[in-house]
């Protein structure tokens, strides 16, 4: 790429990125927030309200258009949510769970799917390929769904490789190349907490992105970690593994053949172990057991209640490990533990206080924001973070370009 060509492209990520993340502005302001001339923004944001990316604020006068925000100047342009789509996909057990994202990164449209519970590798790929034709007949999204991020509960490579998938008995599989060879979009392959920590901050640009720390509660415990607005992948993209943080010796097996996890502590099997005295609960019991558990201490009953503490005292030491490894600003959970998280989260909070050194900042530990659609919402602000992310440019590749 040219280096005229390459600056004006990068200066259009730059405006669509401060259009999405900070809203409506006047060229003036564009110009003074990117350094450049007033002159080039408006040849720039021509370009892109000529390609729908960008739409023009029209305010002829105030009297006639009551609508128009106090401030705002005229020549005043915002993204347009309609210029492109994006795609995300969450392959689970027995489900697809499937969020097209806007421009401006806002869920336009959410389905899921039930499907077999041994899904297989082809299978999975025909069944989103079928639905991105369906999105495609839909004449709001017609040639414009730019890319595809999909996201399997299990460790990924960083070139889209699953390497193991224990359960959905997957392994050793070229995921992305299947997906690529079926879909003329451009596809990313992505570990499901590493999706889900990425969409719960990229769709809140008001939060701290200087390091963000992500659980994701459920049969087992996923991790991530976003630094300075990246994921942290590690040298070969397994990095986030902070459900197999040791924190005993004791304690059941967990699935990675240790004992005393933080994952053994925290999960689905630890709370129907505590509660129940059991863990072989069918699944329909398994997805009931977070709201019966809080139903159950709120009520008074002792087992809960000591469920329930145990949670909070492993999940605080947990928290305060990731803590002295990483300085987060915030801590995010999410998952399907959700109800016992937001019923133990001003203790969990407190566990962390009296855990952490002495002048170490407290982060902020929070509930997600995503809910169930966290890992297809996520999945699709990868593929919509990669339209925008000018560190990868090249020649070859031409993000939102046309
Ligand atoms: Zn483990």
């Amino acid at each position: 790429m040219a280096d005229q060509t390459l600056a004006k492209f990068l200066n259009e990520l730059r405006i669509l990125t401060m259009l999405r993340t900070q809203g409506p502005a006047s060229r003036a302001d564009i110009a003074r927030h990117l350094g450049v001339t007033p002159a080039t923004i408006t040849r720039l944001t021509n370009g892109l309200i000529r390609r729908d990316l960008v739409q023009e604020l029209r305010h002829a006068s105030k009297a006639k258009d009551p609508s128009r925000e106090p401030g705002r100047p005229a020549g005043s342009v915002s993204i347009n949510p309609d210029g492109a789509f994006f795609l995300g996909v969450e392959i689970g057990v027995g489900v697809l769970r499937l969020a097209l994202l806007d421009l401006a990164a806002q869920v336009r449209t959410s389905n899921e799917v039930l499907v077999a519970r041994d899904l297989s590798p082809a299978d999975a790929v025909s069944l989103i390929s079928a639905h991105l034709a369906k999105l495609e007949s839909d004449a709001r999204f017609k040639g414009r769904i730019h890319s595809l991020g999909v996201t399997v509960p299990g460790i990924v490579r960083a070139d889209g490789f699953v390497i193991n998938l224990p359960i959905l008995g997957w392994r050793s599989v070229d995921l992305l190349s299947s997906l690529s060879k079926k879909v003329s979009l451009p596809c990313f392959v992505e570990n499901n907490a590493n999706a889900a920590a990425f969409g719960a901050v990229y769709t809140q640009p008001s939060l701290p992105s200087d390091c963000t720390i992500f659980l994701k509660l459920g049969t087992g415990c996923g991790g991530a970690a976003i630094v300075n607005g990246r994921l942290l992948r590690g040298a070969g993209g397994t990095a986030g593994e902070f459900g197999h943080i040791r924190l005993s010796d004791d304690g059941a097996q967990c699935s990675c053949g240790q004992k005393g996890c933080l994952e053994s502590w925290v999960n689905l099997g630890a709370m129907a172990r505590h509660y129940l005295g059991r863990e072989d609960l069918t699944e329909p019991e398994f997805a009931a057991l977070p709201a019966d558990l809080v139903a159950a201490a709120a009520a008074g009953d002792g087992r809960a209640i000591a469920a329930i503490g145990s949670f909070t005292h492993w999940m605080g030491l947990g928290i305060v490990s990731l803590v002295n490894l990483f300085n987060p600003s915030i801590v995010i959970l999410g998952g399907v533990m959700r109800p016992v998280i937001d019923y133990a989260l001003d203790n969990v909070r407190g566990e962390v206080r009296s855990g952490i050194i002495l002048g170490i900042p407290l982060p902020d530990v929070r509930l997600s924001e995503l809910g169930k659609l966290e890992c297809a919402v996520g999945a699709a602000t990868i593929a919509h973070h990669h339209a925008f992310d000018i560190s990868r440019v090249d020649v070859a590749d031409r993000g939102l370009e046309p």
